[in-house]
């Protein structure tokens, strides 16, 4: 039995630990069988003997437990028909209360009761793994191990969550499309445009000067993608390095870096900020978002627009906003505004040359930084966007850096 059931615990791997227990536990109680079988005929030592076995039987029971419970994923021992005589506390959390039912009641999955036929009726079967989705209780994905526990029926079942993997999969393969096509579009178009010129249309003044500027828009956009590409791998590969720094002077810098596009669309600004507001950020990181959603206000606004930024400075968290009299969302778009490539507006998006990347990047940068981001719209009338920072430490009105406190 013992090479048997070490051979399942070898190709079964994540459930070593129980099988073995299994057989700790199988081999204390058959020491008591068989001393109790002897016992009637036998002196008290034998007595004894065997009140010894006993307690070492609980003992192994107890140890059983708390070992399966140690297990973070659902396990479920079953006998040879399918109903379970014991369950983690994982398995309980999933399930309820599973003893005394049988697997196609607690789990309603066919396929994973398919597994424990093949695995109870064939002699050379010991295990079957296999992935499957579960409806009940709840969708998700699972890799199912099935094994049996040595010559006796006793079945193992261990369930692995492989939702959150699978999801995360998933976004990968969609966020490897989607940079393929965007990389793909200013590309295609570039060197269409590039073969034109080649082929004679250089010598046409006119259509070479609008070809070679369609040429630079197209780098531009490709420049400001692999730009916002580049910043993304960076939010995701380091972890965030928080200073003190005040947000109002941060801000003013990067209001004055966009001052002449402001003036050039039209739009007037209005701040209402404190004289200085400390908090503990990544200056890059808190600059960005704010570089992306002036950038956004400005875009998205008519001529003549108002662009109003302002900081609050709260008892446990900064709150910033950034409001504009512009273009406004959709309501149907605002629960996917923050996702990656996910444009409301495309022809205007494009045309600006956005890359749909710009409000993943501040979600991600503000949430690293333990905070919330979110939006408030009206189409056709304007959107104000709002981030809200934690403080770790208190801030002052007067800025400890003299130099560094903001100009009037
Ligand atoms: P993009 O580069 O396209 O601007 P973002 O991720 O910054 O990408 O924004 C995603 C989409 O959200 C934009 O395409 C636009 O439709 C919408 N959006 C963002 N900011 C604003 C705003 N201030 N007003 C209206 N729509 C906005």
């Amino acid at each position: 039995m013992n090479t048997t059931v070490l051979a399942v615990a070898t190709a079964c791997g994540l459930s070593t630990v129980l099988l073995i227990a299994c057989l700790v536990q199988q081999e204390a109680i058959q020491r008591l069988r068989r001393a109790t079988r002897t016992a009637a005929s036998r002196s008290s030592d034998q007595q004894r003997e065997i009140m010894q076995l006993q307690e070492d039987v609980v003992r192994s029971r107890t140890r059983v437990n708390a070992l399966l419970d140690a297990i973070p994923d659902p396990v479920l021992l079953l006998d040879g028909g399918g109903t379970c005589l014991a369950s983690n506390q994982s398995a309980r959390r999933l399930f309820g209360p599973a003893e005394g039912r049988r697997i196609i009641e607690i789990t309603q999955s066919a396929v994973l009761n398919n597994m424990l036929r093949i695995v109870s009726e064939q002699t050379d079967q010991v295990q079957e793994d296999r992935e499957l989705m579960l409806q009940h209780p709840t969708n998700m994905t699972v890799s199912v191990t099935v094994a049996r526990l040595g010559p006796s029926d006793d079945i193992a079942v261990i369930l692995q969550d492989r939702t959150e993997l699978r999801r995360l999969e998933t976004v990968r393969r969609d966020f490897v499309a989607n940079v393929s096509h965007e990389l793909r579009t200013p590309l295609t178009s570039v060197k269409a445009m590039a073969e034109t010129l080649m082929d004679g249309a250089l010598h046409d003044e006119s259509v070479a000067k609008r070809f070679l500027k369609t040429i630079v828009t197209d780098t531009d956009r490709l420049v400001r993608l692999t730009a916002d590409l580049l910043a993304l791998s960076r939010i995701e590969s380091y972890e965030v390095e928080k200073v003190p720094v005040d947000l109002v002077a941060l801000i003013r810098d990067i209001m004055s870096r966009l001052r002449s596009s402001i003036k050039a669309s039209g739009l007037t600004l209005d701040v209402r900020m404190p004289r200085a507001c400390f908090v503990d950020c990544s200056e890059d990181e808190i600059g960005q978002v704010m570089l992306n959603l002036l950038e956004n206000a400005i875009k998205y606004s008519l001529d003549g627009g108002k662009i109003t930024i302002s900081v609050e400075d709260g008892q446990e968290e900064v709150l910033v906003a950034v409001a504009d009299t512009g273009i406004g969302i959709l309501q149907q778009d605002i629960p996917r505004i923050f996702e990656r490539f996910y444009r409301a507006d495309k022809a205007r998006s494009r045309a600006s040359g956005g890359t749909g990347l710009g409000l993943s990047i501040v979600k991600h940068i503000v949430e690293r930084h333990g905070g919330r981001v979110w939006v408030e719209s009206v189409y056709n009338h304007g959107s104000c966007f709002h981030f809200a920072l934690p403080k770790e430490m208190e801030s002052t009105d007067e800025s400890p850096f003299g130099s560094m406190a903001p100009k009037a």
